[in-house]
């Protein structure tokens, strides 16, 4: 753990072995922290928000430090991607894309701090000049999960250090490794003392302390809702900034006036990316009724042929999922959707054979002659399996598409695009795509509607929701007030 400018290991002393999802296989042994690490953590990120350089810094120096870090993760970058997909299992092509666009994003607000920041406002009354300025929260804790170790520890640390905050980073139990990569890099950089804490252990002990702290200002969080939902309870106790990136279960619309070639790769491109361990994922599939006898044979086919296996073979396009837990989760919820009634057009198993036995494969799985209400339909399975739902006009698509609990993301795919555009103007989601799937921005604003989260991260709202706002009001003609008689 590194606090304090420090490297540590756990006050308990306890460790965790890290396993790799293709083997199960024991890959590195890191420290287990608890509630008393977790304060260790919250005091030196205090000490060094309210006493330290770190806050009042200029912009311009900052942004230095965050510049100097992204080359270092450039520079760190094939061995980041590899040690990425050893722990988290994603296709090794997906963990370069994915080191590379943290260090962007690490670029990107340092380019955003040094902008103009704040306003100054007219008010009805000459003699005051007015402003807003913009400051840190304080002492920050971000909470990641472990489908993007790396670029969710950006999403978090690159506007939370930008605006001068005091950051408390903890990753997922289970995919430490490239976050304690990126504190070496963070250390070598030269960030002063206590700007970024690296906290490790489970959730609901470690990270619950970052949530309940009253002396953490800010907790950031992504994961799943109902974590989601006690990281926000814990928060209440002294009314802590929440921001939630939450789950989804996102609709991928297909209109029979579709490039159906163009549908069907970024169908299964929105599930089987991150083997559907991707809270954007588009995991349902919405089909014009009259086009589905023509599409989802091909769709079945296509889906047949995805080469599942280890990350680290180039020849690979889906990966293991992340643990074994986590596959009986996924295999639970396809056994659900034949219980339910819904048939298996493609997958629907374990994989097994040379290569797979000892990881936790599931094969891409697609389920048709789905319900609205069943659980393969309603709830986040993050796994590679996809319900398609059929649908005969704009209305009913817009109907089916919002009807969950969740509001992440969706897509269609139309060659009308004034169709498309009514369309995604209706979506109860935050993230939409016009005849695409997934492509994702440091510049734009990244979060749900409904239970999909709370608050925006990347782009300018990303700064934004690490920032307090102050009016500043002077008087620039102090005279007596003359409100009480005998002053
Ligand atoms: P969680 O949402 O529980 O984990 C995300 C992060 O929160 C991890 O760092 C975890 O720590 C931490 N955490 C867990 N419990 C608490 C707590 N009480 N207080 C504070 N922090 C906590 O995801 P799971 O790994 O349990 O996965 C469960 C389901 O959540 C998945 O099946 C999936 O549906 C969904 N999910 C959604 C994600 C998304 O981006 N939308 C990402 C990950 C999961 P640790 O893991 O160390 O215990």
């Amino acid at each position: 753990m590194f606090i304090g400018g420090e490297w540590v290991v756990a006050v308990d002393g306890a460790t965790r072995e890290i396993l790799n999802p293709a083997n199960n296989q024991v890959i590195a042994t890191v420290a287990d922290g608890n509630e008393k690490d977790a304060d260790r953590a919250i005091r030196a990120a205090r000490q060094a928000f309210d006493e330290g350089p770190w806050p009042s810094m200029p912009a311009a120096e900052r942004a230095k430090l965050l510049l100097k870090l992204a080359d270092k993760i450039d520079a760190a970058g094939g061995g980041l991607a590899a040690l990425e997909t050893r722990n988290n299992g994603k296709p090794l092509r997906e963990a370069k894309f994915d080191v590379a666009d943290a260090a962007n994003c690490f670029r990107y607000y340092a380019g955003l701090i040094t902008k103009p920041l704040g306003q100054n406002y007219e008010v009805p009354d000459p003699a005051i000049s007015a402003m807003v300025v913009r400051e840190p929260i304080g002492v920050c804790g971000q909470i990641i999960p472990w489908n993007y170790p790396l670029l969710m520890a950006a999403w978090k640390l690159a506007p939370g250090l930008a605006a001068g905050n005091c950051c408390i980073l903890k990753p997922a139990e289970t995919t430490p490794l490239t976050a304690i990569k990126l504190f070496e890099l963070i250390a070598d950089a030269g960030f002063p003392t206590g700007a970024a804490q690296l906290l490790l252990g489970p959730g609901p002990t470690a990270g619950n302390a970052l949530a309940a702290s009253p002396l953490v200002d800010k907790v950031a969080f992504t994961g799943g809702t109902a974590t989601g939902r006690k990281v926000m309870t814990a928060a209440a106790g002294n009314i802590k900034k929440v921001s939630l990136e939450l789950g989804g279960k996102s609709p991928n619309i297909v209109f029979a006036d579709a490039d159906r070639d163009l549908a069907l790769e970024y169908a299964m491109f929105g599930i089987f990316a991150g083997q559907g361990e991707v809270c954007s994922a588009g995991s349902r599939l919405l089909i014009e009724r009259s086009i589905a006898d023509q599409f989802l044979p091909r769709l079945a086919a296509a889906c047949d042929k995805i080469v599942v296996g280890d990350g680290m073979n180039e020849k690979t396009e889906m990966g293991p999922l992340i643990t074994r837990d986590h596959m009986r989760k996924v295999l639970g919820y396809i056994d659900a959707g034949k219980q339910e009634g819904a048939e298996v057009l493609c997958g629907g198993r374990r994989l097994s054979g040379p290569g797979l036995d000892a990881g936790n494969f599931v094969a891409p799985t697609v389920f048709v002659k789905t319900k609205p209400a069943m659980k393969i339909v309603q709830e986040e399975i993050f796994g590679p399996v996809l319900a398609v739902q059929l649908f005969d006009t704009e209305q009913d698509a817009i109907r089916l598409a919002n009807d969950t609990v969740y509001g992440l993301a969706g897509g269609v795919f139309t060659r009308d695009t004034a169709k498309g555009l009514r369309v995604l103007k209706k979506l109860r989601a935050g993230i939409t795509w016009l005849n695409t799937y997934h492509p994702t921005f440091n510049e734009a604003p990244w979060g749900g509607y409904k239970q999909s989260g709370i608050g925006r991260e990347l782009g300018t709202f990303g700064l934004e929701a690490y920032m307090e706002t102050k009016q500043i009001n002077i008087n620039l003609a102090p005279t007596k007030l003359g409100w009480f008689a005998n002053v």
